[in-house]
């Protein structure tokens, strides 16, 4: 077996967090290759890392000194290393670094986040250290030059054996910085994965997994421990996330499963992504709860619209034209809406509506706002009959007004609108209804995970 084992900033806030992952790294021979984000918070009003670097650009782009900033940075790595007894030079590394700040690129500076905490990394575990720059290619464009990067990271594979690798960060064959998006340390675990033929992605964080709904809304919700690639998605579409949504790609295209484990929990059992999803546990029929508030609808009805050819066409052109990216369409015979992020034409809603009157004539034309979408995602939904049924059910009986309704194609996810006030009553009335109900016949440690 091949791990390749991510961890998060909380993961290697400090040195506390680092002897975790020490003891997780050497629990297992199979983990043999580590990415690390860079330090992040400790406690909750603490800053990450990364945050620090912006700001110190930020100070570099005004003229503003960043002396204190730079020394605060370089007393969190000091920190670390003075408490774990590690050897490198860390001091005289930062001030190198800090010596020469305004001749650097800010994709640079900011790289060094993750650069020093793999550095320190590398020295506790007396691994390899790998530098991203070296292997992690980046095209101009700021896409992954996949090939180049195999090569390399294969070959230092077979040069180091195992080694630890900053994330988030590459060079473009110049030798370039280039940085991944925020969160991008991810993506960087998951290129690692794709590159080497792991057999598992370790992503290691400060969650048990998935959750099967969000924490502030639904109290102590139980931990999704098998998802599939496109339940993720449409969870994380809706608004959970745990990872970062573009490092799912490299590894999915090649069948490698993605495993979220909690440091600060390593005995959890956490949450394994994959493309099916076939167990021998009893399957639970919904897999999770997320939405999302502050859309707009657009309702508008025409007499025998049905008819018309490109009627609901036109209606899109107009939505087009203004820029606006369409979340759903849910239609009826002579009727459609079109629901659109509530932001988005926040500054355009009034000529929309006018453009749609002119152009289209319809009968009646509304709009609804301030309105909640809530996803019920769950790949065993298609196999049973009457589950809209009961989640339709159970709302009407807890008073809740459902305003629209759509199912995605492949019948995993069923999408409700609902008033922004409902949004967490509905929620709470759909987790409990399924998942709640479905808990008493679980495996304990479902409930407590
Ligand atoms: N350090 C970067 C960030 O804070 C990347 C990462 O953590 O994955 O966004």
């Amino acid at each position: 077996m091949i791990k390749v084992s991510k961890f998060g900033g909380s993961s290697v806030a400090d040195a506390g967090q680092f002897k975790k992952v020490r003891d997780i790294v050497r629990a297992d021979p199979d983990r043999l290759y580590v990415v690390v984000s860079a330090s992040g918070k400790r406690f909750a009003d603490d800053n990450k890392i990364t945050d620090l670097l912006l700001l110190v650009n930020a100070h570099i782009a005004y003229h503003v000194d960043c002396s204190s900033l730079l020394k605060d940075i370089e007393d969190r790595f000091v920190a670390i290393a003075e408490e774990l007894g590690v050897k490198y030079p860390v001091s005289e590394k930062f001030e190198e670094f800090a010596s020469v700040i305004k001749s650097l690129s800010p994709e640079y500076i900011v790289s060094r986040g993750e650069w020093f905490t793999a550095r320190l990394m590398a020295e506790y575990l007396g691994l390899p250290f790998l530098d991203a720059a070296d292997v992690i290619v980046f095209h101009h464009d700021g896409s992954v030059d996949m090939e180049r990067t195999q090569i390399r990271l294969r070959d230092a594979a077979v040069r180091l054996g195992r080694f630890v690798l900053p994330g988030f960060y590459g060079a473009t064959v110049d030798g370039t910085i280039k940085l991944f998006k925020r969160g991008g340390g991810d993506i960087t675990g998951a290129i690692v994965a794709r590159c080497l033929d792991a057999t598992v992605y370790e992503n290691w964080t400060d969650v048990s997994g998935f959750l099967s709904a969000d924490p502030r809304i639904v109290d102590n919700p139980r931990t999704i421990h098998r998802i599939t690639f496109d339940e993720m998605r449409e969870l994380s579409y809706m608004g959970a996330s745990v990872l970062q949504e573009e490092a799912i790609f490299p590894v999915r295209e090649v069948g490698i499963p993605i495993q979220i484990k909690n440091t600060n929990q390593p005995e959890k059992r956490g949450t394994i992504i994959r493309e099916t999803a076939e167990d021998n546990e009893r399957e639970h029929l919904i897999t999770g709860i997320a939405g999302r508030k502050n859309f707009m609808a657009v309702h508008i009805q025409k007499a025998h619209m049905s008819n018309k050819v490109g009627f609901l066409r036109r209606a899109l052109t107009i939505f087009e034209r203004y820029g606006i990216s369409i979340e759903h369409v849910p239609t009826g015979v002579d009727s459609f809406g079109v629901v659109v992020n509530g932001a988005d034409v926040k500054d355009t809603i009034y000529s929309i509506v006018n453009d749609l009157q002119q152009e289209l004539k319809p009968d009646v034309i509304n709009v609804v706002d301030q309105l909640a979408l809530i996803s019920v995602v769950g790949r065993n939904m298609n196999r049973r009959a009457g589950t809209s049924g009961r989640i339709f059910g159970a709302l009407g009986e807890a008073g809740v007004n459902i305003r629209m309704i759509t199912q995605s194609s492949q019948e995993i996810s069923i999408i409700m609108g609902v008033n922004n006030s409902d949004f967490d009553h509905a929620i709470n009335v759909i987790y409990q209804t399924f998942v709640e109900g479905e808990m008493v016949d679980m495996p304990s440690e479902g409930i407590t995970q």
